[in-house]
């Protein structure tokens, strides 16, 4: 099961600031982004762990993979229904980023430690993402297309804890993510995701659930096609 480590990551001011509602931020958020920018390059350690499995396709809420290995994706399954394969992956940018922002919100430097999680927040989209063009990659080659990322705690309902099970496909420990009892992701900057491939998609970029969730009308991310 590979672990990927020399993964560009690009974190644009632009992107940082896309998580404030203000059109003008001030001078103070300008200057605090741009030393986040700066500092998160420094803190960051990404790196993907994945695997790719045969899929055998969806019982009832469940996806069966190879090697008796069941996922209860809850009542839409079926967006998984198509797959011939997927590619399940866990991102990280370490914890270092992330003990940076407790010690400046604990000495009262709310702003900086905000920017420089805003900037965490990027830098592990970009690793995900690194996960999805992989996945468009390996159908790309096969002639097969792509269905949406899909993941535990998503709009679609696989509750989060299903994160217990995403995680042990995939060598997580070699990449120090490791997992709470409730189901948590250690470092917090980390996320999972799981990409259907089949010649049954026609997609050729990974979709999001986007239309499903309750703040797609006011969610970041989506007004600003960071996911469409
Ligand atoms: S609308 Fe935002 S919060 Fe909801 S699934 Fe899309 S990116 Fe995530």
């Amino acid at each position: 099961m590979p672990v990927v480590r020399d993964i560009k990551v690009r974190i644009s001011p632009k992107d940082v600031l896309r998580r404030q509602a203000r059109e003008n931020p001030p001078p103070a958020v300008l200057e605090a982004t741009q030393w986040a920018v700066a500092r998160a390059y420094e803190l960051i350690q990404p790196a993907l762990a994945y695997n790719v499995l045969e899929s055998k396709g969806v019982e009832g809420e469940e996806l069966v993979l190879e090697g008796g290995i069941r996922l209860r994706l809850g009542k839409r399954a079926d967006y998984a229904a198509p797959a011939r394969r997927v590619l399940v992956a866990v991102a990280t940018i370490g914890s270092h980023l992330e003990k940076e922002v407790h010690d400046l919100m604990s000495a009262g430097d709310s702003l900086k430690g905000y920017m420089l999680d805003c900037a965490g927040v990027v830098a592990v989209g970009q690793v995900q993402m690194h996960a999805r063009e992989m996945a468009q990659q390996m159908a790309d080659e096969l002639g097969w297309g792509v269905g949406p990322g899909l993941y535990p705690g998503s709009p679609m309902g696989w509750p989060v804890q299903g994160q217990r099970d995403l995680i042990k496909l995939v060598p997580a420990d070699e990449i120090g993510v490791t997992i709470t009892s409730s189901a948590m992701l250690v470092p917090q900057k980390s996320s999972s995701v799981l990409i259907p491939l089949s010649p049954d998609y026609s997609a050729k970029t990974v979709g999001t659930l986007c239309h499903l969730c309750a703040l797609k009308d006011s969610c970041w991310r989506r007004r600003e096609r960071v996911y469409s």
